[in-house]
Formats: structure tokens, C-alpha cells, sequence
């Protein structure tokens, strides 16, 4: 990158964050040039369309949170730290990106993420590898997770709400 002050193209990548809810990649730079910093941000091109083709043959748009997701899942109290995580979904990204940039069966990202889990923690593979085989869809995975969440909220709800009682009955409007 071209430093804005100086104009030297040598730098070094001093933080990188997330934003935008996973759309945005936020780096901070230090110019080598001038020691000054400077941010650049990295975004998947909208128009790219990068169409996931799932286990039905529906296709839905690439959503690299949903890759993340299912590592944070996959990672769930394991020693990986949540950059590690990023970094695992960069090389996945990239693995994807150089089997194609038009289309990519889900079944392909799974055994993407599945290659590089196995690379950084053995657990974390057998528990996402096992998820996976299960569902052999790493979107239906995802959504199921998702599902199962919300299940587990709702039942929390009507804990709460203490069920079995009569309170359902009220006295007739007026
Ligand atoms: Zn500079």
C-alpha cells in the first residue's frame, strides 16, 4: 500500500479487526517511509456474487460470517483465540476464492474448513467434522445451530413464564 504521506510502498500491518459484522476488514498500518500510520479498509465486492450452491442445489450468497460461525462453534472453548479464528477463516476464504469466484458447493467450504482445523486443533476438527458428516451441508449446520438456539431460548421463556398454571384463563372482558 501506498503510504498517504510519504508515498513509500512499504509497510507493515500493525492491527487488523473486524467490522460492519464481518462484511469490513479494518487494518492499521505503520509506513516503514515515515513511521506514520494509516488504515485501510478491505470489503467483498458486492457485485462479485459468489453464489454457495447448498446440498439442495439452492444457492445463497457467500457470507464469509457464517464461515466464521461455524469455526467459532467448531472452536467453542478450545485454546484458539478469536484472531486465530479470523486467520483460519482468511485461508479458507482464500482456498474458496481459488477454486472459484463465481460459485462453490458448500460441501467444498466444509472440507475447506475441516483441512485447516485439522492443521490447529484436533478437537475442534472432530467436533466440526462430526457436526458436518451429519448434516454434509456446512449451511444446514449453521442454520441448525442457529434453530437450536432460538429453541433453547424459547424454552427459557416459558420457564420463566411458569407454564402448567391456569394464568392463560383470564376473566372475561367486561
Ligand atoms: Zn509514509
Amino acid at each position: 500500500m501506498l503510504c498517504p504521506f510519504c508515498k513509500v510502498d512499504d509497510d507493515r500491518v500493525v492491527d487488523t479487526r473486524i467490522t460492519d459484522g464481518g462484511r469490513t476488514i479494518r487494518r492499521r498500518r505503520l509506513c516503514h517511509g515515515c513511521g506514520k500510520r494509516f488504515t485501510t479498509y478491505e470489503k467483498i465486492s458486492e457485485d462479485m456474487g459468489l453464489s454457495v450452491i447448498k446440498k439442495d442445489n439452492t444457492r445463497v450468497p457467500y457470507d464469509r460470517e457464517k464461515i466464521i460461525s461455524g469455526l467459532e462453534k467448531a472452536c467453542y472453548k478450545r485454546p484458539i483465540a478469536a484472531p486465530q479464528v479470523r486467520l483460519l477463516a482468511d485461508r479458507v476464504e482464500e482456498d474458496i476464492f481459488q477454486h472459484s469466484d463465481k460459485e462453490v458447493s458448500s460441501k467444498f467450504i466444509g472440507e475447506c474448513i475441516m483441512d485447516h482445523l485439522k492443521d490447529i486443533d484436533k478437537v475442534a476438527y472432530i467436533r466440526f467434522a462430526s457436526v458436518y458428516r451429519q448434516f454434509n451441508d456446512v449451511s444446514d449446520f449453521i442454520d441448525e445451530e442457529g434453530l437450536q438456539e432460538k429453541t433453547n431460548q424459547q424454552n427459557k421463556e416459558q420457564n420463566a413464564n411458569g407454564t402448567g398454571s391456569d394464568s392463560g384463563q383470564d376473566s372475561p372482558a367486561q
